[in-house]
């Protein structure tokens, strides 16, 4: 049985036939470096459902020191990576893109800021892709970072490494990887960050549009809501629920004022019609956002593997 590596690095793949051996080349080159080389490392392919021959491409790496999990579908990045940090034995774990924009010079880097925090962002300053994406980014991190309080850059970064507790106590699914840095820092942990040389895409294609963007901005509303109310969600919802009860009340006394004094309630059906969508508004976010916490408690991954190689080295 394999002894425990001092580092695990885990990359999410999904379709990025074409990067698979040129990554690992690379991330070897870097595995050797003379300031690495007495580290021990596993890396961790998360083949998330690919169409293309991805995952015979990566199991072409003869390296005991490669694993690969291959997922039955295609469920996301969020729980590619919450895979991986539930498999890895690393005490040093780092993540990072499988389509060559980042690079695995950076490695040592952030080997070393991590000795100062519990988990290292890495930042694109120059980020190499369209505008229609890099634009919307440069928002969604403001945004980000306005409502979570944490200072950083840039949150949806691929690029990042932990101390091993770390990922062994957070929670990451649907879009949450957007939110890690935030997801950590609330846990008590520090973050810090550092500037990452980033490349354009050469082979495949990007995955995320306005589609994962907009998810992921709904997802800021689920982030928001368990970093204020996840220990007393009884306080939003009864906050809530006080609010409309009262304005129901003052609705309702007006209304029967005006009716007494000879007022028509069925002239104003706008004032119902307004009174209807947002009860029924409001429930629908409450019931939502209740979904959102029973989801995170439950701590579950709702994946399905199809090969792991961990299970085959233990004989299962
Ligand atoms: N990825 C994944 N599952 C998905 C989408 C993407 O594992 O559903 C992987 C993808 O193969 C890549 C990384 O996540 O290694 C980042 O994806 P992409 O390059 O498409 O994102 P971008 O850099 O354009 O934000
Ligand atoms: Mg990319």
């Amino acid at each position: 049985m394999s002894s425990k590596p001092n580092l695990s690095i885990i990359i999410p793949v999904y379709n990025e036939e074409e990067n698979i051996l040129e990554l690992y080349e690379k991330l070897c080159n870097t595995l050797s470096l003379p300031h690495l080389i007495e580290k021990t490392y596993e890396i961790i392919f998360i083949d998330d459902g690919s169409t293309d021959s991805t995952f015979e491409e990566i199991k072409k790496i003869k390296n005991s020191k490669v694993k690969i999990v291959r997922f039955q579908r295609n469920y996301g990045k969020a729980a590619a990576l919450s895979c991986g940090f539930k498999r890895s034995k690393g005490d040093i774990v780092i993540t990072l893109d499988g389509d060559l924009q980042d690079d695995p010079k950076e490695i040592p880097r952030f080997i070393e800021k991590l000795k100062k925090y519990d988990m290292v962002s890495g930042w694109k300053n120059k980020r190499q892709d369209p505008i229609s994406k890099t634009l919307p980014s440069k928002y969604f991190n403001r945004l980000t970072r306005f409502i979570t309080g944490v200072n950083i850059h840039d949150f949806n970064c691929g690029y990042k490494a932990y101390n091993s507790y770390v990922v062994k106590n957070i929670n990451v699914y649907g879009e949450l990887h957007r939110y890690i840095p935030a997801l950590v820092y609330w846990k008590g942990y520090t973050v810090g960050e550092i500037e990452v040389e980033h490349h354009p895409r050469i082979h495949g294609n990007s995955k995320y549009g306005v589609e994962r963007l907009l998810k992921g901005f709904l997802d800021l509303i689920t982030v928001t809501f368990l970093m204020i109310y996840k220990k007393r969600p009884l306080h939003i919802f009864g906050g809530i629920g006080i609010l409309l009860g009262l304005s129901g009340i003052i609705i309702s006394v007006y209304l029967m004022v005006s009716w007494a004094t000879g007022l028509k309630i069925g002239d104003r059906p706008l004032l119902m019609l307004g009174i209807l969508l947002t009860v029924t508004g409001a429930q629908f976010i409450s019931l939502g956002l209740i979904g959102e916490l029973i989801t995170n408690l439950r701590n579950n991954d709702d994946y399905i593997i199809k090969y792991d190689s961990y299970e085959l080295e233990n004989g299962r």
